[in-house]
């Protein structure tokens, strides 16, 4: 039984392991958008594998183009194969004519994390600068470099030793402004603190190599970085010869209702990190895109072992072609708008601070209304009382504070319906 598995793995695996600590079950199978556990408890995944089943789990097309795939060859190291190919050719379809022809692909690691640790190399090199930027909040992954470049500072500091050079900088939204300001009374005083400093830096501190964001921080608590900031940090990136990298890795394929988040921002990046989704069954892969100028690196400069997984090459590019066929991108705009109708009810729940999201990626920050602080412990509450009620949610934010769900892109509106319904009993009876 679940229980039992729990308790066998808990003590011969790391204590660094997470999501069963808060989302004690032990898995037995999955399909869609459904979790069955060891003990027929049914839950409807709005986890989904953290980002990654875009499709859901064991979408039955891409169980058949694995199952081919992998009679053929699993594993390719670096060599060029047909399933990398029209992998290759899938991505790059992905992108607008103009940046298509402009963009170079670099398969990395497993994992988001060596995307990001990619993406970091690559700039310093191309650039000849040791410094990156990176924003208040932010979150890019494990490894040292990801890690370093991200906000998240309980996770930095019992690693002793020295982070490579990172600033952070505030990261500006309207709905979540670190000054405290109002979206009609902000000039983006974030991205003119960001461009003053960058302009005029004191003690004749060297420009950095790179600017990295998310567009839409996950992990962060669902915060869409305002248009108009973003537009300023590419203006002025471009101004000062300073990369500006998008990470893609929970945004990208599809996420947000477009391939990619940038596009809603009317941007061009230099460098695109991607991974988690790529695959939409949780074949691992990761790659960046950049743009062909930058391409400086010598032979072998970022290797590993694990950059040629076939099963996600073919699964990849099988997964793009079922979002094309289905218009599974106005399934999330459509699913996206119906869970902000749905949620509409909690924005008047004294506790929720804000209901917010953009596609399929959606957060409810709960916040103390005696003195604004971020109520972790109810969000932690709401996410052990949906399980209950058989619903999987992620939290995120400051202490956790903000419920996060990511349904599979092509979830059902009757499944979001449930789900919704769900989150709302689980907040309505978990007293703060
Ligand atoms: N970047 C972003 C935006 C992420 O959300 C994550 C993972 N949550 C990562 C990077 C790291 O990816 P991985 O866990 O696959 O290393």
């Amino acid at each position: 039984c679940s229980a039992e598995l729990l308790t066998r793995q808990s003590r011969r695996e790391s204590n660094a392991r997470v999501y069963p600590r808060h989302l004690p079950i032990a898995i037995a199978e999955a399909r869609g958008s459904f979790i069955r556990d060891l003990d027929d408890n049914v839950f409807i995944d709005f986890l989904s594998g953290a980002g990654v089943l875009s499709l859901g789990h064991n979408h039955p097309e891409l169980v058949r183009v694995v199952t081919d795939q992998l009679g053929r060859l699993a594993h390719g190291l670096d060599f060029p194969t047909p399933a990398k190919d029209a992998f290759t050719e899938a991505q790059l379809s992905m992108l607008a004519p103009g940046l298509r022809h402009r963009m170079k692909i670099h398969f990395c690691g497993p994992t988001g994390a060596n995307a990001v640790e990619a993406a970091v190399k690559l700039c310093k090199t191309a650039t000849g600068r040791g410094d990156i930027i990176a924003f208040q909040g932010g979150f890019h992954g494990g490894s040292h470099a990801a890690m370093a470049v991200s906000g998240a500072v309980a996770q930095k500091k019992p690693v002793p030793g020295g982070m490579p050079g990172v600033h952070f900088y505030p990261y500006c939204s309207c709905t979540r402004c670190p000054m405290g300001l109002a979206p009609e009374t902000c000039t983006t005083n974030c991205a003119g603190y960001l461009e003053e400093s960058l302009r005029n830096p004191w003690g004749g501190v060297p420009p950095p190599a790179a600017v990295i964001m998310e567009l839409v921080q996950g992990e962060g608590g669902v915060i869409p970085a305002r248009r108009d900031f973003v537009r300023r940090v590419r203006a002025l990136t471009r101004d000062l010869d300073i990369l500006l990298v998008v990470d893609e890795v929970q945004t990208g394929c599809g996420r947000t209702g477009t391939w990619f988040a940038f596009e809603q921002y009317d941007i061009e990046p230099d460098v695109i990190i991607a991974s988690k989704a790529l695959s939409g069954i949780g074949m691992p892969v990761a790659l960046i895109l950049y743009d062909e100028r930058l391409d400086t690196w010598a032979p072998g400069a970022h290797t590993g072992t694990f950059r040629g997984n076939q099963l996600a090459f073919a699964a990849g590019t099988e997964a793009i072609r079922i979002i094309r066929r289905d218009d599974v991108l106005a399934n999330v705009r459509r699913r996206g708008e119906q869970i902000d109708h749905l949620l509409e009810d909690l924005r008047k729940h004294p506790w929720v601070r804000d209901v917010r999201g953009q596609g399929l990626m959606w957060g409810v920050e709960l916040a103390d209304p005696r003195d604004g602080r971020p109520a972790g412990a109810l969000a932690r509450r709401v996410r052990t009382h949906a399980l209950r009620h058989g619903l999987i949610v992620e939290l995120g934010g400051r202490d956790d504070c903000v419920v996060r769900i990511l349904p599979p892109l092509n979830v059902t509106a009757e499944v979001v319906d449930i789900a919704c319904s769900l989150l709302l009993q689980a907040l309505t009876e978990c007293r703060p």
